[in-house]
C-alpha cells in the first residue's frame, strides 16, 4: 500500500516533467516513469519488469503492453540484436526496421512474446533477417538486461 501511495505521488524520473504510470523494477534507483519515457526506454529494454497503476494496483506488464492515456495498448517488440549499418548501396534512409519471426522468451517472471528485428529496404527490396547467429553474438548484451537466467523456447 505504501508503494501505491509512492507511485501515484511520484513524478517521471527521467523527463522530471510528467506524473509517473508505471514502474520498473530493472531500473533502480531511477524506477517511476511517464508513458512517453516508458516506451523510449523500454522498446530497447524489452525485459524489464514494470508495473503499471493504471487499473488502481500494481499491474504486472509484458514487454508488449504500453499505456497510453491511462489505456493498456499493445504492440510488437524487438529482441535487441544488432542490425548492419547497411544491406544494400541505397542510402541507409531507405532502411526499415520491422518485427519479423517470432520468439518467445522464458524467464522466472513468465514468458515473453518478442519479435526478432528485420530489415526492408525501400528503394531495393534488399531484405535482412535476424536469427539463431545474431541472438548468440548478443547473448551477453541480453543477459545483462536481465539478471535472473532466462531460456529461449521457440527457436527463431
Ligand atoms: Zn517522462
Ligand atoms: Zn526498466
Ligand atoms: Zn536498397
Amino acid at each position: 500500500m505504501a508503494a501505491q501511495q509512492s507511485v501515484s505521488a511520484h513524478i517521471c524520473q527521467q523527463c522530471w516533467s510528467n506524473p509517473a504510470t508505471l514502474c520498473c523494477r530493472d531500473c533502480l534507483p531511477r524506477p517511476f516513469f511517464c508513458d512517453k519515457c516508458d516506451v523510449m526506454m523500454h522498446t530497447r529494454y524489452v525485459l524489464h519488469n514494470r508495473e503499471t497503476m493504471t487499473a488502481g494496483f500494481f499491474q504486472p506488464l509484458p514487454p508488449t503492453t504500453y499505456v497510453l492515456n491511462k489505456t493498456l495498448c499493445h504492440d510488437a517488440r524487438l529482441v535487441p540484436v544488432e542490425t548492419p549499418v547497411r544491406i544494400c548501396d541505397c542510402p541507409s534512409e531507405f532502411l526499415r526496421i520491422k518485427p519479423g519471426k517470432a520468439v518467445a522468451m522464458v524467464t522466472i517472471n513468465g514468458r515473453y512474446d518478442l519479435r526478432m528485428p528485420e530489415l526492408v529496404c525501400e528503394a531495393s527490396d534488399a531484405t535482412w533477417t535476424s536469427g539463431v547467429h545474431e541472438l548468440n553474438l548478443n547473448w551477453e548484451d541480453l543477459c545483462r538486461q536481465l539478471p535472473e537466467k532466462f531460456f529461449l523456447s521457440g527457436k527463431p
